[in-house]
């Protein structure tokens, strides 16, 4: 009898995978093990896999200490071919997501409330991590992963796989500081930088009716701003565009990871609006702390979001039409792909076909 199964036959111990050597070094085929398929796991096949910033600043130890050799990738979408006999929200042939984080303690307040991220035990990250039981968590850059089904997403039905992947991480990032402030019909929204992350941001703040502006450093990406969704693109190495803008919005999301001149940016809120900083600056910044004073202004961060509402945003996501734009490729051009997401030389996402994998 043959089964709805995978075409390829999966081998748990000869999982085909990119992986980052040393900290620094070239990404290399490799093949990877993953862990039998627990009671509650689900083993999937991955489809596609996004390339986000952070693997970037993880493979060269940005940020600290990594944990080599590396799988990086936190964009997954594929589909389901094998559950754990207590999987009850998956089948075989459901089409699944995995984002960011792969457990936590799952008892904590901040669990409970649906902020995994935030776990006071720790959350567990997709890669560049170890699991509870104290392995090396190993992420997207690969055929195959075994995940816990509480941190498996469902990609609905209306959503291709290759522009869901990036939702994961970027659509997520963008999605909560939204929704969490209320995005909406009569809001005035500015994303600042359009990138990654900026794109999601352009793209759902439309999608939620509120009246969105680009400011971006120049007018390059001016045309691709408005087909997204913005109404309104403004250059900030422009002087002219802090005065006119001044007072005008109720929420600014800044994506840019170079340090702002917050002051600036807090200037164009009106009277008890928000801006919510998603971009991580590696170093700190100063801020004049009158310019939140006058005007009950708020300073906010957010770091992408749990799973009850990175749900909701796949959802959100399916019922408006909304993918990443992307540019797919093969493995082999990962390291080609690095360079060019350092340069911001991609419109708007890098995601491997992992069938090169
Ligand atoms: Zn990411
Ligand atoms: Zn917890």
């Amino acid at each position: 009898m043959t089964t709805l199964c995978s075409m390829t036959t999966y081998d748990s111990s000869a999982v085909s995978a990119y992986a980052v050597p040393s900290s620094g070094a070239p990404l290399e085929r490799t093949t990877i093990t993953r862990r039998p398929v627990g009671d509650h796991d689900v083993l999937i096949e991955i489809k596609f896999s996004g390339i986000c910033h952070s693997d970037i600043h993880q493979a060269r130890e940005g940020w600290g200490e990594s944990i080599f050799p590396m799988v990086p990738g936190h964009e997954i979408a594929g589909i389901v071919t094998e559950v754990g006999p207590g999987v009850t929200k998956f089948a075989v042939g459901d089409r699944a997501g995995v984002g960011c984080m792969i457990d936590s303690c799952r008892e904590c307040a901040n669990c409970l409330a649906g902020n995994e991220q935030f776990c006071l035990d720790r959350s567990v990250g997709t890669y560049n991590d170890l699991d509870k039981k104290g392995e090396p968590t190993l992420g997207g850059y690969a055929s195959h992963i075994v995940v816990d089904e509480a941190f498996t997403l469902r990609i609905p039905d209306g959503l291709p796989l290759d522009t869901a992947a990036p939702l994961l991480c970027a659509g997520i990032t963008l999605y909560s500081p939204l929704a969490g402030q209320g995005t909406g019909p009569g809001k005035k929204v500015a994303v600042v930088g359009l990138g990654g992350l900026g794109h999601m941001g352009v793209k759902l703040a439309h999608a939620m009716g509120a009246e969105v502006t680009v400011l971006s450093q120049s007018l390059r990406k001016r045309d691709d701003g408005l087909r997204l969704g913005a109404d309104h693109f403004y250059a900030t190495s422009d002087p002219a565009t802090f005065e006119e803008l001044a007072g005008t919005f109720d929420l600014i999301v800044s994506t840019v990871s170079a340090p702002l001149p917050l002051d600036d940016y807090i200037g164009l809120l009106r009277a008890g609006g928000a801006l919510v900083n998603v971009g991580a600056p590696e170093a700190p910044v100063s801020l004049n702390l009158l310019s939140l004073i006058n005007g009950n202004k708020g300073l906010i961060g957010s770091n992408i979001g749990g799973i009850r509402q990175t749900q909701e945003m796949l959802d959100f996501c399916a019922e408006h039409g909304i993918g990443a734009e992307i540019e797919l490729i093969g493995a082999d051009r990962i390291n080609e792909a690095y360079e060019r997401v350092l340069t911001s030389d991609v419109r708007y996402r890098f995601v491997i076909d992992a069938a090169t994998v």
